[in-house]
């Protein structure tokens, strides 16, 4: 298996920092849960931040056949 370079995630938690790669919860407001509740955020566009490769995957999100711990499968990293 071929490991393909991922998108940078579109979206980002303004509370938790979680991200997202799914257009519908850009603007919308947060599905993790964080200390059991659920998170009060929203997710914001990330077009305008500036994104590592994660260097343990090299943005593939994988490592071997298991999710990259580093960056929870995600592949990028959030430069603030
Ligand atoms: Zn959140
Ligand atoms: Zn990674």
């Amino acid at each position: 298996m071929k490991l393909v370079k991922k998108e940078k995630p579109l979206g980002v938690c303004n509370v938790c920092r979680a991200y997202t790669d799914q257009h519908e919860y850009v603007n919308h407001r947060c599905n993790k849960t964080v200390h059991g509740r659920r998170c009060y955020g929203t997710f914001k566009s990330g077009l305008g931040e500036v994104w590592d490769q994660c260097q343990t995957c090299h943005a593939t999100g994988k490592v071997g056949t298991q999710t990259c711990s580093e960056c929870a499968g995600f592949g990028w990293h959030l430069i603030r």
